[in-house]
């Protein structure tokens, strides 16, 4: 389904988002004060707008309210990244995401009801580090401060050739496994009937110390 979004600030972060959007089809509209940054995405998104979005009178003249989603990827201005987000929020945009510089900018965000902040830099570091320390997890996905999805590696033989409801899987683990990636397939949604095999990686979604206690159990 074809969603419109317009995106503030066209910094690396901004700009990905803008191309990744683009290239699937969806409405995009881009918008910076950088008129070098504007040109280089009049070409990708659907319109590309030199502005200062701090003004008020701007974010109404863009029809920003009418948007589904609004994308506050404003980088080192930390100020300018809170007022706007403050002013797309009163205008009841219904999906907000803004990118944090730090913890406290990230805290001012969501008071003023951002509905997603991410932080790319510590995001990114807490993803890498979980490869890092683990073998056995192979992706990692925060979804908030709770919740994961991960990747398991299938290397305990205790879990071979047994089904998710001979392991009893999601009692003992409060865990769901929401895929099976089994060489190059991935089956999506696998019934509790499903063959668990040695080198498969388990794709689970749970609260983030469920998925480490798994982790710890695929290295007994
Ligand atoms: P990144 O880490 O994503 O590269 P940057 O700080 O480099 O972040 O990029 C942020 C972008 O946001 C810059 O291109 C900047 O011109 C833009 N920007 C900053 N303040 C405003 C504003 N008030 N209105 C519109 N664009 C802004």
């Amino acid at each position: 389904m074809k969603q419109n979004f317009a995106i503030i600030g066209l910094g690396r972060f901004g700009g990905s988002i803008c191309r990744t959007l683009a290239a699937a089809g969806q409405e995009v509209l881009a918008v910076d004060m950088n008129e070098d940054q504007v040109n280089e995405y009049m070409n990708v998104a659907t319109h590309a707008v030199v502005a200062n979005a701090q003004d008020e009178g701007v974010l109404r003249s863009l029809g920003i309210r009418n948007f589904d989603t609004v994308i506050i990827a404003i980088g080192e201005d930390i100020q300018a990244s809170i007022l706007v987000t403050l002013m797309v929020k009163e205008m009841g945009v219904p999906r907000i995401l803004a990118k944090a510089q730090n913890e406290n900018h990230a805290r001012v965000l969501e008071k003023i009801g951002a509905d997603r902040v991410v932080h790319p830099e510590r995001d990114m570091g807490v993803r890498i580090a979980h490869h890092l320390i683990s073998k056995n997890i192979m992706d990692y996905l925060e979804l908030s401060d709770q919740y994961s999805i991960a990747e398991v590696n299938v290397t305990n033989p205790k879990f071979f050739n047994q089904s998710l409801l001979d392991l009893n899987f999601r009692q003992r683990f409060s865990l769901n496994v929401i895929g099976i990636r089994r060489k190059s397939d991935l089956i999506v949604s696998p019934l509790a009937t499903e063959i668990v095999k040695e080198n498969d990686s388990l794709l689970v979604i749970g609260e983030t110390n469920d998925v480490e206690a798994l982790d710890d159990q695929m290295s007994k």
